[in-house]
């Protein structure tokens, strides 16, 4: 196949297991062709700069970090805001929390200290009676962490109201806040709150360019200039210094600049997805709770678990994922409305 063809143009199946799986557009493969790269670790890489410049700049931070993935920002961001000894507060669903292989524990040697929530958001009240101080027995707190959209609560916005109050409430208590807003372009796009609006909420932000913003690698880590200069060394420590990655930068490039305009198609189709298998047996889904591109609900059904239901789709050519206690399936760029007509339709086939 001619390499700028594009790939997706006669799809044997629909894959909705994530936004992850978006190929790279032609113009993005173009761009890694032509990049013009540097040595990275050494500094000086000028696809990159000029990537971490815009990542600054787009989040209204002074300073940006390209990351291999968006679970090396998060734990790099972690690690720079504690010290052993210290608390985390993180959402009991959170991605950072339950999707990182432990990394909280692993790299900063900090203890989580989960809260449950509302579909993601946690109640500011409860996340100030759990500010704990250093004593002989007890961690001192030290960062909050957020996460927008919310992932494992099928793809819920944060209201920018909440991050406030919690903002305040770490304002009060000297706390830190990191944001993980792998899909906060998602979170943007469903609510119509600027970006930096959410990021002037939190000290650091890292956000996924290889998510629904279809770039092949990469994730950012934003915030303040002392912050981003340690968080370099730690990524380096981590194994993440990247030598000629210009190339993956350049793809970056496009993702930030052409890519976060049509999120509220997969929004839209997401929703649509969600209407049409809500009413099936088995299916405990409310349609107007997907807010961005994930539709996430929990099956039981008389004949059929979770495990059969996924096979049973893959047989007519529908991929979904199991997921913390649910099925997953994740409109993105590479599904259009005949894939979301199939998946409806497969999902009839199996339940009605
Ligand atoms: C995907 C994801 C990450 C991690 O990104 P990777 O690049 O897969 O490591 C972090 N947080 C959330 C909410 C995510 O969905």
């Amino acid at each position: 196949m001619p390499l700028l063809e594009d790939e997706m143009a006669d799809k044997p199946y629909s894959d909705f297991r994530s936004d992850t799986v978006t190929r790279p557009t032609p113009e993005m493969r173009r761009a890694m062709a032509e990049a013009e790269v540097g040595d990275d670790v050494l500094g000086d890489d000028p696809t990159v700069q000029r990537l971490e410049d815009l990542a600054a700049r787009t989040m209204g931070k002074e300073a940006g970090l390209f990351m291999p993935s968006g679970t090396m920002g998060n734990s790099v961001a972690v690690k720079a805001w504690t010290r052993e000894l210290e608390e985390v507060i993180v959402e009991a669903r959170a991605h950072i929390y339950n999707m990182e292989s432990t990394s909280m524990t692993f790299v900063s040697r900090v203890t989580p200290r989960p809260l449950a929530s509302k579909r993601g958001a946690m109640d500011p009240e409860e996340v100030e009676r759990n500010v704990r101080q250093a004593a002989v027995h007890t961690p001192r707190t030290s960062l909050v962490c957020l996460e927008n959209t919310h992932n494992n609560c099928s793809g819920t916005v944060l209201p920018l109201d909440n991050m406030k109050a919690v903002r305040a409430v770490a304002d009060r208590h000297g706390l830190r806040v990191h944001l993980d807003g792998a899909r906060i372009f998602n979170a943007s796009t469903a609510s119509g709150v600027p970006v930096k609006d959410y990021a002037a909420q939190a000290d650091s932000v890292m956000f996924c360019l290889s998510k629904a913003l279809s770039a092949p690698v990469g994730s950012m880590l934003v915030g303040p200039r002392d912050f981003i200069d340690y968080s370099r060394r730690l990524r380096k420590m981590l194994g993440g210094g990247m030598r000629q990655v210009g190339v993956l930068a350049a793809a970056g490039l496009i993702a930030l600049r052409d890519m976060t305009g049509r999120l509220g198609d997969d929004h839209r189709r997401a929703r649509a997805l969600a209407e049409a298998i809500a009413p099936l047996p088995g299916v405990t889904l409310d349609p107007s709770d997907v807010e961005t591109n994930i539709v996430l609900f929990t099956f039981k059904h008389p004949r059929l678990g979770a495990a059969d239901l996924i096979r049973e789709l893959k047989d007519r050519g529908v991929w979904a994922l199991a997921v913390l206690g649910g099925v997953r399936l994740v409109t993105h760029k590479d599904v259009d409305d005949a894939d979301v007509a199939r998946a409806a339709a497969a999902f009839k086939e199996i339940l009605a």
